[in-house]
């Protein structure tokens, strides 16, 4: 995967946007498990950064620790394709 600017060249869907996700949700897009869907609007990329249930739920674990609560999510870059095929896939 290779990536320049906030394009990245998706296997499946050629360049696209890109879009962060927890590694869950990614690896959900192909084993089509029900992990959960949660977002925020970073406002600078095409999708809002989005994560799963259970890195929801390890938020009170921080203490309101932003930055260390985003960093053990283990952000993954996506395309926006693949961000709204995830996001369909939870909606279930
Ligand atoms: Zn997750
Ligand atoms: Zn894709």
């Amino acid at each position: 995967m290779s990536m320049s600017e906030n394009k990245v060249h998706c296997q499946i869907h050629g360049e696209q946007d890109i879009a962060l996700m927890c590694s869950h949700l990614i690896e959900s897009i192909e084993s089509g498990k029900h992990v959960g869907f949660f977002t925020e609007d970073s406002g600078d990329l095409g999708r809002p950064d989005a994560w799963c249930k259970s890195c929801e739920d390890s938020w009170p674990n921080y203490n309101g620790d932003s930055a260390a609560w985003t960093e053990s999510l283990g952000f993954r870059v996506a395309c926006c394709s693949c961000w709204d095929i995830a996001k369909e896939q939870q909606a279930k």
